[in-house]
């Protein structure tokens, strides 16, 4: 730290993002990103796009909100795009959190959450998740907050019903509740339906794990058109040009393309479910994931000992070595061949434990 380093920041323990390597060829199953590459129509459009780089992007993602309307029934002052979901979650913070608007979200749940918080100087109330990891309902009604709730959960992957989320949000109805959608398109049901019904209901989703652009950077707010206003004060505070024209083209490409996404999201789907059955007959505990992960515990071994043998077989999984989860593994959901890979090497290891 330097000596100039602005004492609000001096405790800010930064968000840990997962291992990229560059040096040796990993099975990545460690950053939930997708095995398959980006749409044919998404890199095509990208390239188009390329030529035009000496002109800065067009702020309000005019041809790109349009595409996404069309797509997801909403109107143009409805959604609001990101440089990946993470600022549309910081934005939140900013714009909805404050000392008399103290923000809430489970104590398992997706790591940035606390960190925007400490950002952004806000006091927030981590909720303990059940033994099972569910989410206690009950510990959300009423409670005067700024709700965060990541639908399905990281790392758990477990849902909450659109009926409780409608209790939440109709129950608080001087803070805005925000669901965070990152893996609804791997068989959640999506909260948008709802935000005509609730004005207090921001749902944030993110193209960087359904549709293939986690490079990208894309993500989007969808909310009442003044909740969407109080969020572009904030974007045309920091950054008009958000995003960059090649990941705007990107966006509609992907949204286009709509035979390519759902058969990847289902072909997720079913790897995860084969990977959950193959699992559980090697004994492991595997919670019900509705993600493009598992979350996996082995009565023989140890989370982090798991973690440190796969990577010597050249496999990158997520470990976190904090009290509850440190018995657990996540493990995003690869193609087929890697997730019998991973099997393959998970058989190993097993069998060279005592
Ligand atoms: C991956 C993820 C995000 C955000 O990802 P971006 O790449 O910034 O869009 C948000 N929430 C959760 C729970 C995630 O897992």
């Amino acid at each position: 730290m330097s000596r100039f380093f602005s004492e609000k920041y001096a405790s800010l323990v930064p968000y840990t993002p997962g291992e990229q390597p560059k040096a040796m060829r990993y099975i990545k199953l460690n950053t939930n990103e997708s095995p398959f590459p980006p749409s044919p129509e998404a890199i095509r459009l990208a390239a188009e796009a390329a030529r035009n780089l000496q002109l800065y992007s067009d702020p309000q993602c005019t041809d790109l909100v349009e595409e996404a309307c069309r797509r997801f029934g909403l109107e143009r002052d409805e959604i609001l795009f990101t440089n990946g979901s993470d600022e549309i979650l910081n934005f939140a913070f900013m714009a909805f959190c404050d000392r008399e608007h103290p923000a809430a979200f489970p104590d398992i749940t997706y790591g940035f959450y606390s960190v925007f918080a400490d950002l952004n100087g806000v006091p927030y109330d981590a909720i303990p998740l059940a033994e099972d990891f569910t989410v206690q309902v009950e510990d959300y009604i009423g409670i005067h907050k700024t709700i965060f709730l990541a639908n399905p959960n990281a790392p758990t992957g477990l849902t909450i019903s659109l009926s409780d989320i409608q209790r939440i949000a109709a129950s608080n109805p001087d803070n805005v509740v925000i669901i965070d959608e990152a893996y609804v398109d791997f068989g959640g049901e999506s909260a948008l339906g709802l935000i005509r019904k609730y004005d207090n209901l921001l749902v944030t989703q993110t193209f960087s794990k359904s549709r293939s652009l986690a490079g990208g950077r894309l993500g989007f707010g969808a909310g009442c058109k003044a909740l969407i206003a109080d969020l572009n004060a904030i974007k045309y505070s920091t950054n008009p040009y958000n995003i960059n024209s090649l990941t705007m083209a990107a966006g509609i490409g992907a949204l286009r393309d709509e035979a390519y996404f759902g058969a990847n999201c289902r072909a997720i789907m079913d790897t995860r479910e084969w990977a959950t059955a193959e699992l559980r007959a090697l004994g492991f505990r595997v919670t019900d994931s509705k993600a493009n992960f598992v979350f996996a515990a082995s009565p023989a071994i140890g989370g982090q000992e798991l973690y440190l043998r796969l990577k010597e077989r050249g496999i990158l999984v997520r470990h976190f070595e904090t009290p509850r989860l440190k018995d657990y593994n996540r493990i995003t959901i690869g193609s087929q061949e890697q997730m019998e890979a991973l099997l393959a090497a998970l058989r190993d290891i097993l069998e060279a434990t005592p």
